[in-house]
């Protein structure tokens, strides 16, 4: 299942689940991605609404098809300077929000989150 055809977004409640919706950090992006612009991605230069081109090599960084620019989806977080993976980041973030009671995907994007 594609983490973005979900309307809403999902928090892993056990380590294959975690396994199954991050794969690889593509998948990671995506749910960054989907966490930042619920509503699609709105590219924060010129306001255009539409699909960005994705970078395979390049997983966080969105390029808005209008204007060109890029945005990154990981600027003012603790993974934007950092050449650690982003599914470890990912793994890092549930280890902690799935110590806290009442875990949730709010908990586990807080984690992640600028
Ligand atoms: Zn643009």
């Amino acid at each position: 299942m594609d983490v973005l055809d979900q309307a809403e977004l999902p928090f892993p409640e056990s380590l294959p689940e975690f396994q199954r919706l991050f794969p690889n950090d593509a998948a990671c992006a995506a749910y960054l991605e989907k966490a930042r612009w619920r509503e699609g991605f709105v590219c924060p230069h010129c306001g255009v609404v539409a699909e960005p081109f994705r970078i395979a090599t390049r997983p966080g960084i969105l390029q808005c098809r209008t204007c060109r620019r890029q945005t990154g989806l990981l600027v003012g977080t603790v993974m934007e300077r950092s050449h650690t993976p982003l599914s470890v980041w990912f793994w890092a973030a549930y280890l902690v929000a799935s110590q806290t009671q009442g875990m949730s995907a709010v908990q586990f994007q807080r984690q992640l989150g600028p």
